[in-house]
C-alpha cells in the first residue's frame, strides 16, 4: 500500500515537472519571435481593428454623473445679407398707455414693424385690448410674455402651470386679434433649454436696461444708436414714458441710418404656424436669442 503510494506521488511529481518546464518553454519562446521591422512600419491599419480589446478594470473610479444631453443644435440660418441693417425692436409687458403713443409715433410708418410681448392678465381690461388689436391692425407682432409674469426657469414651475400661463395668454390673444402668438418671451428672459416650451423662445442681445428707475431717456437712446447692429434684437418695455420717448429718438437716428424695422417673425424668417426648430447663436453678440420648439410636447 505504502508502495502505492509513494509511486502515486513520484508520478505526480514527474508530471509538475512537466508541466512547468513546458510553461518555462512557452515564456522563452516569447522571448525569442523576431523583432518587429521597424524600418518599414506596417501601414497595414487592419491590425488596428483586430488588437484584443483592453483588460477589463475591476472597481474602475466611478465617473461622475453625466450631464443630460443638450438637444441638438441645428445650424444656425443663414447670414443675413451684409449689406441689409434691419432691427427687431421688441417691447416687454405691455399693453399699457405708452403702447398707445409708440403707435401713435410709428401711424404714419408703413415701413415700421414691431413686436409687443404682452403680458396676458393685462388683456381683461377693454383699453389695452383695444390697444393690443389696434398694434395687430397696424401690421406689428404680438407675442405671448405668459399670464401672470412668472419665472418660467423655476422648478416650481410645473409643465401644467406653464402650460396655463402661455396658452391662457394665447387665447386671450386670439380672442382680441384672432391669431395666436407665433413666437413666446419668457419673463426676466429665464428658460430652461431643455424644456420644451411649444414656441420658438425669443431673448435679445441688446438690452439697455430701461426698466431701472435710474435708467434716463439719454442713457437708453445712446445704448440703442451705438449697438443697432443688422439681425439685432432689442429688448424695451412699454410701460415707461422713458422708454417712450427714448424708442421716438432712436428711430429717427436709426431711420438716418438705413435701419429696417422689422418683427421677429420676419427677422428670422418664422412663419405662421411653422414647426421651427433653429437654434440661432449670434455670431457679433454673446448671448443665444432663439430656443428651439422640441419635438416631444412634454
Ligand atoms: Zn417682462
Amino acid at each position: 500500500m505504502k508502495k502505492r503510494l509513494s509511486a502515486l506521488l513520484l508520478t505526480l511529481a514527474f508530471l509538475m515537472v512537466v508541466l512547468l518546464t513546458s510553461c518555462g518553454e512557452a515564456a522563452g519562446g516569447n522571448d525569442q519571435v523576431t523583432p518587429p521591422d521597424i524600418t518599414t512600419p506596417s501601414l497595414n491599419h487592419e491590425n488596428e481593428i483586430d488588437e484584443p480589446p483592453p483588460p477589463v478594470q475591476l472597481d474602475p473610479p466611478r465617473p461622475p454623473e453625466p450631464e443630460p444631453p443638450n438637444p441638438p443644435e441645428p445650424p444656425n440660418p443663414p447670414p443675413p445679407d451684409p449689406t441689409q441693417r434691419r432691427i427687431a425692436i421688441t417691447f416687454d409687458d405691455g399693453p399699457s398707455v405708452w403702447t398707445s403713443r409708440i403707435l401713435d409715433r410709428v401711424e404714419n410708418r408703413d415701413d415700421v414693424r414691431l413686436t409687443f410681448y404682452v403680458i396676458g392678465n393685462r388683456l381683461h381690461n377693454q383699453t389695452n385690448r383695444d390697444i393690443l388689436l389696434r398694434a395687430y391692425t397696424m401690421g406689428h407682432e404680438i407675442g405671448n410674455h405668459s399670464y401672470s409674469h412668472r419665472n418660467f426657469s423655476l422648478a416650481s414651475t410645473t409643465n401644467a402651470i406653464l402650460r396655463n400661463e402661455l396658452d391662457q395668454t394665447s387665447n386671450l390673444i386670439y380672442e382680441i386679434t384672432g391669431t395666436r402668438p407665433a413666437t413666446m418671451r419668457p419673463p426676466f428672459g429665464a428658460f430652461n433649454r431643455n424644456r420644451n416650451y411649444g414656441y420658438p423662445v425669443i431673448i435679445w442681445n441688446m438690452d439697455p436696461q430701461d426698466w431701472r428707475n435710474t435708467a434716463t431717456v439719454d442713457q437708453i437712446y445712446q445704448y440703442i444708436v451705438d449697438r443697432a447692429t443688422n439681425g439685432s434684437i432689442l429688448l424695451l418695455h412699454d410701460i415707461y414714458e422713458r422708454t417712450y420717448l427714448a424708442f421716438s429718438r432712436a428711430l429717427d437716428t436709426l431711420t438716418e441710418r438705413g435701419f429696417e424695422f422689422v418683427t421677429v417673425s420676419e427677422l428670422l424668417g418664422l412663419t405662421p404656424g411653422s414647426h421651427w426648430g433653429y437654434y440661432f447663436r449670434s455670431t457679433t453678440h454673446r448671448r443665444y436669442v432663439i430656443a428651439p420648439v422640441f419635438d416631444n410636447q412634454d
